[in-house]
């Protein structure tokens, strides 16, 4: 049984507002948004951080890289949209699952 939030999310145990999802990846709205607009992006494999993914990795990174701006679209971004990934305590990531985030629409905060 993993421990892990976002991988009891995947698997239905702990709801979430699903956007879309398909066989290497998982996508839900963020619980606490920060933007209008704020949306996960997380891959089904468990991967902890950035910094723990690989060459093995490659083609399920690129599928989520390359599904940002359709997934933005899905959510009205028709303009463009924010996508940060946050890797480590350095980085300020609080829950050990890799995942993307997307933000936009009103209410952007500075990023500065
Ligand atoms: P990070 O700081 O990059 O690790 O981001 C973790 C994000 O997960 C934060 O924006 C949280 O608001 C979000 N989050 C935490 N728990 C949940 C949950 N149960 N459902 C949806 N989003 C969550
Ligand atoms: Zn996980």
């Amino acid at each position: 049984m993993t421990d892990c939030l976002f991988c009891k999310i995947i698997a239905g145990d702990i709801p979430s507002t699903k956007v879309f999802e398909d066989d290497l990846i998982y996508v839900f709205k963020d619980i606490n948004p920060k933007a209008s607009v704020h949306i996960l992006v997380i891959p089904k494999q468990h991967i902890a951080r950035l910094d723990h993914a690989n060459t093995e990795h490659a083609d399920l990174l690129a599928h989520m890289m390359l599904s940002l701006p359709n997934l933005a679209k899905s959510q009205g971004l028709d303009d463009g949209f924010r996508t940060i990934i946050n890797t480590g305590p350095g980085g300020g990531q609080e829950v050990d699952h890799l995942h993307i985030h997307i933000l936009g629409g009103s209410h952007m905060p500075g990023f500065n």
